[in-house]
């Protein structure tokens, strides 16, 4: 059991579990993605300790940036707007992977996802630690997932609860007992 800020949290996938898991994933992508020399980008701040674990598990060529998407009331009835800030490279013409750390009602991509479309990439796929499948309001289905979870809040892992938590190594989920 941990404490971040006034809750309590258990362990709920363990970090040998989490390790397996996502060799086999990066062992996936690296046979679909032969060849391809793929641009994974990584959605900050969560993403970060998944892709990089992804990442270096890729022994064929493979590049990684990161962004950090940020949300703003938009004027019109569409809602919140997702613009992408740090995208340097050009992606048009790339195999895009995009690495999130977990997709719970699938808003942040669904926004997204056009964005990236817009530049013309040869393609666009979506690896996710984390799914919630539970808890989707937007039609957003990750190629790659390493864990369908339940929809309960975790942290660990690279994930958050009020900017503590992510240095734990296994993965956590909020307690019944506070
Ligand atoms: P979506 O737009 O898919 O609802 O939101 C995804 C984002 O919400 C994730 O990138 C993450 O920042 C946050 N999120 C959703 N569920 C959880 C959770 O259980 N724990 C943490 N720490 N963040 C979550
Ligand atoms: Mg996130």
């Amino acid at each position: 059991m941990v404490q971040l800020h006034d809750k309590r949290f258990e362990v709920f996938i363990e970090k040998a579990a989490i390790d397996e898991r996502v060799q086999a994933l990066a062992a996936q992508i690296q046979a679909d993605y032969r060849g391809m020399n793929p641009l994974l980008l990584g959605i900050l701040n969560g993403s970060f300790i998944f892709a990089a674990d992804l990442f270096r598990h890729l022994s064929t060529p493979a590049e990684i940036s990161f962004i950090k998407l940020a949300s703003y009331k938009g004027t019109t009835s569409t809602g919140n707007i997702i613009t992408a800030i740090g995208l340097e490279e050009n992606i048009a013409d790339r195999h895009i992977l995009i690495v999130e750390d977990i997709i719970d009602t699938g808003r942040t991509l669904h926004s997204f996802l056009p964005q990236v479309l817009q530049q013309q990439p040869a393609s666009v796929k979506i690896a996710c630690f984390l799914s919630k499948p539970d808890a989707r309001v937007c039609d957003v289905q990750p190629d790659y997932t390493g864990f369908d979870i339940p929809d309960v809040f975790v942290v660990g892992y690279g994930l958050d609860y009020d900017g503590q938590g992510r240095n734990l190594q296994h993965l956590y989920r909020l307690s019944d007992n506070q």
